[in-house]
């Protein structure tokens, strides 16, 4: 009996401990909007309280996490989910659809009909790439299209897709813009300037070692090859990702590259 109390006593410790560290960051940007980021998934989710009820971007999934992210908005507004809008359709950023739509949440998969927000399609990271731009926070929602934690990733897209999903939400806001990439800090437009250019950069490199007939194993432990990964590595991070990582993004970008020279400008492959 003793054992079982004191056993009980330590999972409500636990439990306490649990329920007063939150693992979700909250980011103020505006009184409207709200960037939230758990450090399960990482992705940047959207919570844009409007005057009817709040508009949720990319929620992310797994069902202890999704009950933390409902406090936490709750934490910043009472009014009711209204609706619910994806940058594209992999899980870490839909897999909290059903949770918010049982809350009430419509989920708005075409044009969104919500007042100041701007909505454009790209093809660059998966089939369908939906670009969101809050005008009255002057914030984009970029998806996957950028990531300020990651190497970029292309591959549905391509060299063309990649370029002109930039391009276009390039074009979006001005110079004062914030742009939450699909995972990491909010950039200027700066920032995602740089982002296309060490892109293009990398597919160029990689595309002229691989013509020489490099090996993978030869292109990763080339020098400039790594210096251009490393222009990715916007915080810091040793290393910046796991070496199986680092094979893959070099086996994807040749992927690109010989669909590119086989006259198919979109590789067509959904991540
Ligand atoms: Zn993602």
């Amino acid at each position: 009996m003793k054992r079982f109390s004191i056993l009980a006593s330590i999972s409500l410790l636990f439990f306490n401990a649990d329920a007063l560290s939150s693992s979700i960051s909250v980011e103020r940007i505006s009184e409207q909007l709200h960037i939230l980021s758990g450090k399960e998934y990482g992705t940047s989710i959207g919570v844009l309280v409007l005057e009817d009820g709040i508009v949720l971007v990319d929620p992310m999934p797994g069902s202890e996490h999704l009950v933390e992210l409902d406090k936490t908005i709750r934490t910043i507004s009472e009014k009711p989910i209204q609706f619910v809008l994806n940058t594209h359709a992999h899980s870490d950023h839909t897999g909290g659809n059903e949770y918010f739509i049982k809350k009430g949440g419509v989920l708005v998969e075409s044009l969104p009909k919500i007042e100041g927000l701007e909505h454009i399609n790209v093809k660059s990271h998966s089939a369908t790439d939906n670009i969101y731009y809050y005008k009255k926070s002057n914030v984009i929602f970029a998806g996957d299209v950028f990531d300020s934690s990651w190497h970029p990733t292309f591959y549905a897209g391509g060299t063309i897709g990649f370029s002109e999903a930039i391009d276009a939400i390039l074009k979006l806001g001005d110079d004062e813009t914030l742009i939450v990439p699909g995972h990491g800090s909010p950039v200027r437009k700066s920032s995602l300037v740089e982002f296309k250019k060490n892109t293009l950069l990398w597919i160029a490199k990689v595309k002229e070692l691989h013509q020489k007939g490099w090996s993978e194993n030869r292109i990763m432990n080339d020098i400039q090859v790594n210096e251009i990964l490393e222009k990715f590595n916007v915080t810091g991070k040793t290393p910046f990702i796991p070496e199986k990582a680092f094979k893959r993004f070099i086996q994807r970008t040749i992927t690109v590259i010989d669909t590119e020279k086989g006259g198919n400008k979109a590789v067509g492959a959904d991540l």
